[in-house]
């Protein structure tokens, strides 16, 4: 079965995104969590991704 991942915005329905990739720093300041976000060109609207397996990267 093929599985497609189209990302469509919930707020303008563009299918046109800016891809980046971005880092969390903790609170605690001993980890970062790695994300990926996603920001609509058509409207800003920004989706945030956990990259990974895990959420947490211990490095
Ligand atoms: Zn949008």
């Amino acid at each position: 079965m093929e599985t497609k991942k189209k990302l469509i915005c919930p707020l303008c329905k563009s299918k046109d995104f800016t891809q980046e990739q971005g880092k969390i720093d903790s609170k605690w300041g001993l980890t970062a969590h790695k994300i990926t976000l996603m920001i609509c060109n058509g409207c800003g609207y920004v989706m945030q991704f956990s990259r990974g397996r895990t959420v947490w990267d211990f490095d």
